[in-house]
């Protein structure tokens, strides 16, 4: 028979590995309430038009990469209804804040969650068709300031705040721009993205043909994708349209000036990057991309976010300006490990605080009763067997634990038990009363 493996996209996460997956989140939840967030739990699949609505019909998450089935009905009473697997959060937050009415308690709502979504894409090293997302949200009323720029700065000084807590490098000169990096942008308000997509139509037109054939479709269908084309043949023509600075009214223009400045005034770095418009259709001012060169080949793309001012109204809710953002978690782990094999840091080298070995059968119990005590005592330990050669014993402890306990017929009768440090070499009887005391020790 043939064997069943993991469907294309998708990957097992095993331990060591998940440590760093765990420890990775344990800041990341760390940060959020340091900040004041709380956390979310959205359903993993939602109604189709959510998406449709809320991420935008053009876009290609929604128009080419979502996983969608028509449930069936399951009695005449009830429908059919097309549902989606979460090709990603944010529309599940802001429908979520909506059906609770979260905005009429007229505070600011400071949400994250993390959990995995799913995009039917072409998978490649740090690109997934189930992956997971780190992410956070900030919406509210406007009274509640939502609006403020002093939100967005405080959302990107938190990012560089987690980034610089989990140990990845600023992009410097030192370490060759391998370091994180921080693009900003403003893609304007509702009424000056038209104006801008107008200006990037005409100065399209005449100079589409020259362009790759992906081009000459978006400069149709979605002119503002052509900013993300990648084409090397491509990028000179892209880099003299139009820009949308120039088409910001007076109020985008502020306030992308106000972010910048508070930015500047919190010592966190950025690049302003006119063609940073992102992939979903709902961002309005402020957007933005953290990099990184570490270990992410060419998607390096950490995490992404930005403004969402009319987000809620476009899914039948109130008025409720908002700014979000979401982290890669499987590009984050793929980055600290490669800082971690480029520094020869190891990770996941955490081992165990001792392990047991009873010498014969008959010890079995009394190996099993000391684990409990002293995992009761918050060490951390593992139990051998004691149909296990000494030889075997020894090996296995090796690989696992610092310490090794051994546990014959004298250490049971007389409480003085034997222990072994591995990386000393160091062998030391210490009476039963001591040893949680000795095993503790580094
Ligand atoms: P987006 O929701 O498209 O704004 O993406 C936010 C972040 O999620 C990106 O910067 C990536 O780090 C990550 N991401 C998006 N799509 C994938 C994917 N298919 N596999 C792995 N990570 C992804």
């Amino acid at each position: 028979m043939s064997t069943l493996k993991a469907v294309r996209g998708t990957r097992d996460l095993l331990p060591p590995e998940t440590a760093l997956w765990n420890r990775v989140e344990a800041t990341a939840r760390a940060i959020f309430a340091r900040y004041g967030f709380g956390e979310i739990r959205t359903p993993i699949f939602e109604d189709t038009q959510l998406f449709v609505r809320g991420v935008g019909e053009e876009t290609d998450v929604v128009s080419k990469e979502m996983y969608t089935w028509e449930d069936r009905a399951r009695a005449q009473s009830e429908k059919a209804q097309s549902l989606t697997l979460r090709p990603e959060n944010t529309a599940g937050v802001v429908r979520a804040y909506i059906e609770h009415k979260l905005g009429d308690t007229g505070m600011l709502q400071k949400l994250f969650y993390i959990g995995p979504q799913f995009r039917r894409e072409r998978p490649q090293r740090g690109r997934y068709r189930q992956f997971w997302q780190i992410g956070a949200e900030v919406l509210g009323p406007v009274p509640s300031g939502a609006e403020s720029a002093l939100r967005d700065a405080e959302v990107l000084e938190m990012l560089a705040t987690l980034l610089d807590e989990l140990g990845i490098p600023r992009a410097s000169e030192a370490n060759g721009n391998t370091g994180w990096k921080l693009w900003l942008n403003s893609v304007g308000s509702s009424t000056d993205r038209p104006r801008y997509i107008n200006a990037l139509k005409s100065a399209l037109e005449p100079l589409k043909g020259a362009l790759c054939v992906d081009c000459q479709r978006r400069a149709e269908t979605n002119p503002l994708r052509v900013l993300d084309c990648k084409v090397p043949e491509d990028q000179e023509t892209i880099n003299n349209l139009p820009k949308i600075a120039d088409f910001l009214d007076e109020a985008s223009t502020e306030h992308f000036a106000q972010v910048r400045s508070v930015l500047d005034a919190c010592g966190v770095p950025y690049v302003i990057d006119p063609r940073l418009v992102r992939g979903l259709d709902y961002y309005t001012r402020t957007t933005f991309e953290f990099t990184s060169a570490s270990g992410l080949g060419t998607q390096n793309a950490l995490l992404g976010g930005g403004r969402y001012d009319g987000l809620s109204e476009m899914l039948g809710g109130p008025k409720a300006p908002g700014i979000g953002f979401a982290i890669g978690e499987d590009r984050l782990i793929l980055t600290l490990q490669a800082l971690a094999e480029s520094s020869g840091n190891a990770l996941n080298s955490d081992k165990l605080d001792a392990y047991i070995a009873p010498m014969g059968i008959a010890q079995n119990a009394a190996a099993l009763a000391l684990a409990k005590e002293l995992r009761a005592a918050g060490l951390s330990v593992e139990v051998g067997e004691g149909s296990f050669r000494l030889k075997k014993s020894f090996e296995f402890a090796d690989t696992l634990a610092r310490r090794i306990v051994i546990l014959g017929e004298d250490e049971v009768s007389t409480g003085i038990l034997t222990v072994k440090t591995f990386a000393t070499g160091e062998q030391t009887k210490v009476p039963h009363a001591d040893l949680a005391a000795a095993l503790a020790r580094s």
